[in-house]
């Protein structure tokens, strides 16, 4: 399956320094609580029923927003783990529907009269699905690290694993709901049975403890997805433990306990995901400025192209027409560059226009002045809140700069060296109907500085005296 190098960055996205730093820290905070409950982990702290389901309700939801997020990063992706690792947050969401449904005090007071066997069958359920699916993304990032797949057989394989998740799902509640009444005990009111202590709890731990020990193995936790999921499943283990070590009744400390460090492990991950998607969101529209930046930027120069000097000219109309500012407008054009070109080549000609780009970005620096490369040998510089005089005073610095360069012309031009012509329109912004109208006095005024014996600044378009380099209108 062929991915984009974007798609490919977001795939494996390496933990910085201070993400392995948050991990550890969160991995010690989890641990450190429950260290700290376990010497007061019998003691009764009140009867508050609503907490648990309200928890187990949120981190639902929290679960199911996860699994959404994992299937955008595959569809963003198209990297097949991600949209397998949604299968494990939906899914184990979808299992904590019946243990809610069958809880006592959730839905109804009794559990529809199931018992608290067939809520703790639902609960085993859960986790061990959630370790056993996390397991399969485990193998699936193994897998399809190594192994390019066609879209039509990464699509049919998630199917089937997708069907493959649901059935199990679907037949081990049915199978609970049929023959709970078989079941081993789990629980009595004393608290959990010697089966679920000597078995059941081990096999959740160990379980835990391979998968960490599997993705520590593979790749020493170095991309963020696996870091995160190292922590989820620490939380999770330190759930089984608390919760089968430390509770021993209802509403005790250790009780509280476990659900916090449930809804540690079952929400950790969105959070992450969400930091994550800020993080890329602020990163793309940093790119995407860059990118905008370098469309209206020219080459050559560095100065701003004609898309540039479009948008430019446009937002510098807008200022001066609110601000009620005037504006001026100066066309350059290099004279009988042609020549120079034909004479001394292409190269010598990019040369030239290059030192004489950086000229103008020396004499033209305001931040509301724009130097722009609207053509091969033509320029527009845009002066925001500039009236006439003030325009003419930095066409003549231009125009006296180019001049000082003393870029050397070709020898049939009766010229010591390269020049350049300016015309120049000045305007209050609010009485300049358009942007075209005032380029196109500006661009009159060229022609007549170009006519009238070039190496020039001629304002607008109306020379009283010819031989003036600067000719103002009346
Ligand atoms: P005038 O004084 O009337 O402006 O004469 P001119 O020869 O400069 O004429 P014009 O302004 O039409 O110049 C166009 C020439 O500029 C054509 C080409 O040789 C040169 N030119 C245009 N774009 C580029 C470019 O990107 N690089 C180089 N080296 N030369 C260019
Ligand atoms: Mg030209
Ligand atoms: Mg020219």
């Amino acid at each position: 399956m062929s991915r984009g190098p974007l798609a490919e960055h977001l795939t494996h996205v390496v933990a910085s320094l201070s993400q392995r730093r948050a991990a550890l820290a969160t991995v010690l905070g989890l641990l450190f609580f429950a260290l700290l409950t376990a010497p007061f982990g019998e003691r009764r702290m009140g009867d508050f029923e609503a907490l648990g389901p309200a928890i187990t309700s949120a981190v639902m939801v929290a679960m199911f927003v996860s699994a959404g997020m994992l299937r955008n990063q595959y569809h963003t992706t198209r990297y097949v783990p991600f949209a397998v690792l949604a299968v494990a947050y939906s899914t184990t969401a979808l299992l904590q529907l019946p243990y809610l449904l069958t809880f006592p005090h959730v839905v109804s007071i009794n559990g529809f009269g199931f018992g608290p066997q067939v809520a703790t069958y639902f609960w085993l359920t859960w986790h061990a699905a959630f370790v056993l699916l996390v397991a399969g993304y485990v193998w699936a990032d193994s897998y399809f690290s190594r192994k390019a797949v066609e879209p039509l057989d990464a699509a049919e394989f998630l199917r089937r694993y997708t069907l493959l998740a649901g059935v199990c799902a679907a037949g081990s509640i049915a199978a609970i709901v049929s023959f709970h009444q078989d079941l081993p005990e789990l629980v009595t009111a004393g608290g959990y049975t010697p089966l679920y202590h000597l078995l059941v709890e081990q096999l959740l731990l160990a379980s835990a403890c391979i998968v960490m020990a599997t993705m520590i193995a593979r790749n020493a936790l170095r991309h963020t997805t696996h870091l995160w999921l190292c922590v989820v499943l620490v939380a999770f283990a330190i759930e089984i433990y608390v919760s089968g070590e430390i509770v021993t009744s209802r509403f005790s400390l250790g009780w509280y306990m476990a659900y916090l460090e449930a809804a540690a492990w079952q929400t950790l991950f969105l959070f992450v995901q969400l930091h994550h998607a800020n993080e890329q969101l602020a990163a793309f529209a940093a790119d995407t400025r860059t990118l905008v930046e370098e469309t209206q930027r020219d080459a050559l120069t560095g100065l701003f192209n004609r898309r540039g000097f479009d948008d430019r000219f446009e937002s510098a109309l807008a200022e001066c027409g609110t601000a009620n500012s005037p504006i001026a407008l100066l066309v350059l054009d290099l004279d009988h560059f042609k020549a120079y070109n034909d004479h001394f080549g292409h190269l010598a000609g990019d040369e030239a226009l290059r030192k004489i780009a950086a000229e103008m970005t020396n004499i033209v620096n305001r931040p509301t002045d724009a130097c722009c490369r609207v053509g091969g040998e033509e320029f527009a510089i845009i002066l925001g809140g500039t009236d006439e005089a003030g325009a003419i005073t930095v066409a003549e610095r231009l125009r006296l700069g180019v001049m000082r360069l003393r870029i050397r012309h070709a020898p049939e031009i009766p010229l010591a060296a390269m020049t350049v012509s300016i015309g120049l329109a000045v305007e209050h912004a609010a009485s300049v109907p358009t942007a075209k109208s005032l380029y196109e006095r500006a661009d009159q005024a060229l022609y007549r500085a170009k006519r009238t014996g070039r190496n020039r600044v001629v304002a607008r378009n109306e020379p009283r005296d010819p031989n003036l380099r600067v000719v103002k209108r009346s």
